[in-house]
């Protein structure tokens, strides 16, 4: 992988961990605030129940002091009724009597009714200044949370910008130029690339700039979401070869107008495929080698055609490598060009991974066979 591209793959990170960081610090006071929002709203109901409970208590001093007023009115009216002299004078004054009674008795039921309320009223306050109490040491606790976690933040903070600053001078000028800006508009500057596909934006890509993408020789950009694109070369674990396709992978036939080869070393070349064809009709006598690197697709030698079956022309290329499967029309590879689709190496190196799996299995087989009668000897000899 190109080195700029590494080092803004580390930025990338280094930038989530910053927002993350950032998002973080902006969280913590809103949280204190929505405590402190509910502390405000049982706060107000603590006060609504005692003015409540307050006004239940002057509706019933009013009416004890008018029932007070009530009883002395009746009982003046008893000392005038003893003075009367005629049989009308006492009605009236019994009439009287007779209404300030029904006014008292209703001024009882009034303070038994606000005696009552004001029992409910109580234990609504009460409620709600426990509520007050929890909620004030709830948020002196979060409070607290927050100032701690934010100084955390801050110094962690303050370590990822010094990692970002070295790792943006470690960039080519034009390219944090163009990661940042992407970064800035699109919250991610980069993206990765895999099966021709931009993996952010979805968009395919075409297989010139998908085959330079996974060489990772130089930057580029994808044509739609303007991100950097990358290609993670994925090294499979023994495991992940182990469970890649069928226990038993279709072995190649060695008889074949068309041969798929891998070689670990080719020319100055590392890691290539190499493909042998026997001409047909008017060139039955000659056989053609095409090479092509594996990662890229891309060809890293000329077509070579020479005289005779492939498996004499070419021998000196077949020692040594790994025969692979796989079957091309040849004008489909003259289509391709310098160049091989990921539809092509994708099964390529598919069954490359399995033919390496076969290779270990045997090896380690071999291994296991030799180590045996090996042991058997030694007990013998003992
Ligand atoms: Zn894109």
């Amino acid at each position: 992988m190109h080195a700029d591209l590494e080092t803004l793959l580390a930025l990338q990170d280094v930038d989530k961990e910053i927002l993350r960081l950032n998002d973080e610090v902006a969280a913590l006071p809103k949280r204190v605030a929505a405590i402190e929002a509910k502390l405000a709203g049982t706060k107000s109901r603590l006060e609504q129940a005692q003015a409540a409970v307050k006004a239940d208590e002057v509706a019933r001093k009013k009416y004890d002091a008018a029932n007070q007023d009530l009883q002395q009115k009746i009982s003046k009216y008893r000392d005038q009724m003893l003075a009367v002299k005629t049989n009308e004078q006492y009605k009236a004054f019994h009439h009287e009597i007779e209404f300030a009674q029904q006014e008292i008795q209703a001024n009882e039921d009034k303070i038994l009714e606000v005696m009552l309320d004001s029992d409910a009223k109580a234990s609504q306050v009460k409620a709600a200044e426990s509520e007050l109490k929890a909620e004030t040491a709830e948020i002196e606790k979060q409070k607290k949370i927050a100032h701690d976690k934010t100084g955390e933040d801050e110094k962690l903070l303050a370590e990822w910008h010094a990692k970002r600053n070295a790792l943006r001078q470690r960039v080519e000028g034009e390219w944090l130029d163009h990661y940042e800006r992407i970064a800035k508009a699109r919250k991610t500057g980069l993206s990765e690339a895999r099966d021709s596909k931009c993996l952010t934006c979805h968009v395919t890509l075409r297989p010139q700039v998908f085959a330079e993408v996974r060489s990772g020789l130089k930057l580029i950009t994808c044509e739609s979401c303007s991100r950097i694109l990358y290609y993670h070369v994925v090294e499979k674990t023994a495991e992940e070869i182990a469970n890649l396709g069928p226990k038993k992978r279709s072995k190649p036939k060695t008889e074949a107008a068309q041969a798929w080869y891998f070689r670990s070393e080719f020319g100055d070349h590392q890691d290539v495929f190499l493909v042998f064809m026997n001409g047909a009709g008017n060139f039955a006598d000659t056989s053609t080698r095409r090479v092509y690197d594996i990662h890229t697709g891309r060809a890293v030698a000329s077509k070579e055609s020479r005289r005779g079956l492939y498996k004499h022309a070419f021998v000196e290329d077949l020692v040594g490598s790994l025969r692979i499967n796989g079957f091309w029309k040849e004008q489909e590879l003259d289509e391709y060009g310098s160049e091989l689709p990921a539809i092509v190496l994708d099964p390529l190196q598919r069954d490359l991974a399995l033919a390496q799996r076969d290779v270990l299995a045997h090896a380690h087989a071999a291994v296991a066979a030799e180590a045996t009668p090996e042991k058997e000897h030694e007990e013998v000899s003992s």
